[in-house]
């Protein structure tokens, strides 16, 4: 197959981790007989420096054009600590969701067997534990009116969401739950929020058309406390915007680190592929950050994007030996890994890739 992958690094160790994911890339396309073509572009805080754009036009063009995108992360420090820049790198990302019309967001949460004591919950509540998370992502909170009155003194944000939103993320995540073990949770705050109500709503009458799904309602304060108590209950779980922004940083800590966590943003049109981690200036340039969760969004990319199982496979199972011979990044070693065994970020890279 021939495909044009458009590598968006962004910011702090998105620079670093993408570059792993790239050299995948190119390794699988060599293996399996596949003809991979790439451009660069810029986003987040590098493209406000280069352009004054978070999101300049140039970027966006060359991410229409692509058949897929794997991206680092956005964000800096100067930003961060200064809540009046008007100009924010965050608002690339957020203006890429909507222009590309990227609705969904998949998180599939997976504990990597090695990595059961990585984690800061008990191995024998986590062992199993394989989660799929939809989370909405074009309304909610975040995109509604906001704004100041009584002289500032008082803020709001308004959420909203129609119908039609929230139909058709609840079909995305049905459908997956029938490839899976045919169960959805669907997550909400119906006792009290009218935009819940609608959700709730929606999600069952969706329910009708797939009678071969069990379907759950959770509230979202009762699902945090599943997810730590008993993640295994969950398989595919469908939520709005900001409850799922939450509950899949919990989440992430059933995996150990956000360092093995990809994450997949898909509409209609071109998808976009990438780690659920932000840019960690704190390790910017240290060579420390953990290459795998850009390593594991390009087996995402190449599944949902292309339908290549067999090497989406390959790169998990890849990883997998990394992980089975004992190789650490720091974020996902313990105090019983040698020191030999805890690699920098190339490093962690080379290893996958001698592993394809
Ligand atoms: P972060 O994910 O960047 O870092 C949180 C902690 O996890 C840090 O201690 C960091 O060192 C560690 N960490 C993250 N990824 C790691 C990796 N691959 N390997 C090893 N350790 C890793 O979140 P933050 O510190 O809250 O935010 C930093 C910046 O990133 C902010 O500007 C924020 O706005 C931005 N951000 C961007 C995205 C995105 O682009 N999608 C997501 C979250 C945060």
């Amino acid at each position: 197959m021939t495909k044009n992958i458009l590598i968006v690094p962004g910011d702090g160790i998105g620079q670093e981790v993408t570059a792993v994911g790239k050299k995948v890339l190119d390794k699988i396309a060599a293996k399996f007989g596949h003809t991979f073509t790439y451009d660069e572009a810029l986003i987040g805080h590098v493209a406000i420096e280069a352009t004054g754009n978070p999101l300049p036009d140039e970027t966006l063009a060359k991410m229409k054009k692509s058949d897929a995108i794997l991206f680092g992360a956005v964000g800096h420090p100067k930003y961060d600590n200064d809540p009046t820049a008007k100009v924010r790198p965050e608002q690339g990302l957020l203006k890429m969701r909507k222009e590309l019309g990227l609705y969904a967001n998949l998180r599939p949460i997976k504990l990597f067997d090695e990595l059961l004591s990585a984690s800061s919950i008990k191995p024998e509540v986590l062992k199993g534990a394989d989660i799929l998370f939809f989370r909405e992502l074009t309304g909610d909170i975040y995109f509604g009116e906001k704004g100041r009155k009584n002289n500032g003194d008082t803020a709001f944000d308004l959420a909203e969401y129609s119908r039609y939103e929230v139909e058709r993320i609840a079909r995305k995540a049905f459908e997956a739950a029938r490839t899976r073990r045919k169960k959805l949770c669907s997550v909400d705050k119906a006792n009290v929020l009218e935009t819940s109500r609608l959700w709730r709503e929606v999600v069952q009458k969706t329910a009708l058309d797939y009678p071969d799904i069990e379907v759950e309602h959770q509230f979202v304060d009762a699902a945090a406390m599943i997810l730590i108590k008993d993640p295994r209950r969950f398989d595919v779980v469908v939520t709005a915007n900001l409850f799922g922004d939450i509950l899949t940083d919990e989440a992430s800590q059933i995996a150990g680190s956000m360092g093995m966590l990809a994450s997949a943003s898909i509409g209609d049109g071109t998808g976009v592929y990438e780690p659920i981690h932000g840019s960690a200036h704190d390790i910017t340039g240290k060579g420390l950050a953990n290459p795998l969760a850009s390593v594991l969004s390009a087996a995402l990319l190449l599944d949902i994007s292309f339908g290549m199982k067999a090497e989406s496979e390959a790169i998990i199972n890849a990883v997998d030996k990394v992980l089975k011979a004992g190789f650490r990044t720091r974020d996902i070693a313990d105090a019983q890994t040698p020191a030999d065994k805890v690699l920098g970020t190339d490093a962690m890279g080379e290893e996958a890739l001698k592993n394809l």
